[in-house]
């Protein structure tokens, strides 16, 4: 280990977001309403005992940190929020938001403190935050921390995520603060002492949905315009000056970058959990890793969050409706600095058609075509979404093993693959179902007329071997309450190349065992964190 601030005096810091919007004066940490202000400054709380539990070697090299930086003592300093760097200015940003469909009012920054944005070598503009680095005066009644198994969840997930290619945040570290968390994990009165841990958060901008309500549901048009005129300088530089017309261009491509990431966790079997309108990215990224989860059988049903078991809200199938109701919301904040409906409603059209089309491109992928239509392929394509959920196949297994089944595949060849991914025992029963669906498969496929090592290629970049499925996430959490870090690392590595066979990790790409459907964390969780 070696004990140097030396790593950190490559980085430059460019700190628009606090350059470039107003504060807020009152710079004593306490729980309020904070008003005309997008931001108050604060320091993160000392942790008693940082211990590096990870990092992501990819996301340190984006930041210009070699292995060695990210092993000494320093990285274990700042990223635990107990040093600061001279060019450090920490705050924590003011939002708004809905949840569950209804309007919270002010939300904000409750455990996440912000540390500035460097540029690096490649002159691309990375902002820093730690979660779960104590109070701030957004925390509400809540102690502005984070307990190790949800930072472990989000550490691995969201650097799962952008191997897997979906927009999403990053994760440079995981950090054991040393310190105890109470939680009540079930909601049942049985609260417990859990380690607290920090995630260093990474991204171009952490700017939501929710940044703009905000001061809409407040009337003040003066911060709502610096929002959105800050957003448009550092976020969306390509679409020219501030002005109507770019307020309404840069809107129309909110809608895009939404589309695409949502069609993206339709292609994973990733669902989000808490879609609420403060947990979505102006970027379009994938942020607040909570009560996610992945799909075992695909069941379009399906949700993790126990907090949305009764309504489903925001269950898998539903992903799509729900980011355009945010969008919706957005531009109702927008509006009062727009004046000028029908754009903004012409852009939510091409929202849906945006999702059609990329939906319909990323299916043929998926099943190895060169495209699919809209109506000719309707029938046969929600004939395959009903054998996925009736049949109950994993949705993982059951795509990578697809691109075995070939123009001219006999029956047991799919018989085969249906009996290896489905958790029914009676599988047989939704055969003929399955015959009449390969039949069609395979005149679609004669009909395509692409060569198989194409096929092969297209199936095998889209549909991956691995994902961080619940029960594996699960038992690295386990094995790390117990000190033992090696499943985090393993599954760290592993899905660094999620489309790539690994030999020797077969165990990774296998069924939901038995055990783990019932299991708190491996089937629902609560929001609880
Ligand atoms: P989430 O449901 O995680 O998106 O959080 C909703 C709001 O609650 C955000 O404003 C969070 O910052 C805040 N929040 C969640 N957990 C905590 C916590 N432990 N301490 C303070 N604020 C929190
Ligand atoms: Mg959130």
């Amino acid at each position: 280990m070696t004990n140097t601030a030396e790593p950190f005096t490559r980085w430059r810091f460019d700190n628009q977001f606090i350059l470039q919007l107003p504060g807020d004066s009152e710079t004593e940490n306490f729980r309020r309403q904070v008003y005309a202000a997008c931001y108050s400054l604060v320091r993160p709380k000392t942790a008693a005992q940082p211990k590096l539990v990870d990092y992501s070697k990819a996301m340190a090299q984006q930041l210009d940190l070699t292995e060695q930086d990210c092993q000494s003592v320093w990285f274990t300093q700042v990223m635990a929020g107990n040093q600061l760097l001279p060019e450090m200015q920490a705050y924590a940003s003011c939002y708004g938001g809905h949840q569950f469909g209804h309007w919270a009012g002010q939300l904000g920054d409750g455990r996440a403190i912000n540390l500035g944005e460097i540029i690096n070598t490649q002159g691309q503009r990375w902002a820093l935050q730690l979660k779960g680095a104590g109070p701030t005066p957004y925390s509400r009644s809540a102690d502005g921390l984070a307990v190790l198994r949800s930072s472990v969840r989000e550490f691995l997930c969201s650097e799962a995520m952008y191997h897997l290619g979906v927009p999403t945040t990053r994760a440079l570290s995981l950090v054991l603060t040393g310190d105890k968390v109470l939680r009540d994990m079930f909601y049942d009165g049985n609260s417990q002492w859990e380690p607290g841990a920090v995630v260093c958060r990474v991204a171009p901008s952490f700017t939501r949905f929710g940044h703009f309500q905000i001061h809409s549901s407040r009337q003040d048009l003066k911060t709502l315009k610096a929002m959105m005129d800050y957003t448009l300088r550092v976020d969306f530089p390509h679409l020219g000056e501030p002005s109507v017309e770019t307020y309404l261009a840069w809107f129309a491509e909110v809608c895009r970058l939404t589309a695409d990431m949502i069609v993206h966790w339709q292609r994973v079997g990733f669902v989000h959990g808490v879609m609420n309108t403060d947990n979505m990215s102006i970027l379009g990224l994938t942020i607040d890793y909570g009560p996610y989860g992945w799909l075992d059988n695909y069941d379009p049903e399906w949700t993790p969050n126990t907090t949305d078991a009764q309504g489903r809200r925001y269950r898998f199938g539903h992903q799509p409706q729900i980011a355009y109701w945010n969008l919706v919301q957005l531009a109702n904040a927008i509006y009062p600095v727009i004046e000028q409906l029908e754009p903004l409603q012409q852009a939510l059209a091409q929202y849906a058609s945006r999702y059609e089309s990329q939906w319909l491109a990323m299916m043929a992928s998926k099943l190895g075509l060169s495209h699919l239509d809209e109506q000719e392929d309707e029938l046969w394509v929600a004939d395959l979404l009903r054998l996925l959920q009736d049949a109950q196949l994993d949705m993982t297994l059951f795509y990578r093993g697809l691109s075995q089944v070939q123009v001219d595949s006999e029956w047991n060849v799919f018989a085969s693959l249906l009996k290896a991914c489905s958790y029914l025992d009676t599988v047989e029963e939704h055969f003929y179902a399955a015959k009449s669906w390969l039949k069609q498969y395979q005149k679609r496929l004669l009909a395509d007329n692409q060569s198989s090592e194409w096929r092969l290629l297209t199936m095998e970049a889209v549909n991956p071997c691995y994902v961080l499925r619940n029960y594996l996430a699960q038992e690295a959490i386990d094995a790390a309450e117990q000190g033992d870090f090696s499943k985090i690392h393993a599954l760290q590595k592993l899905l660094e190349n999620p489309y790539q066979a690994q030999s020797g990790q077969e165990m990774f790409a296998q069924k939901r065992p038995d055990w783990a459907k019932q299991r708190a964390g491996c089937s629902m969780l609560s929001c609880s964190s």
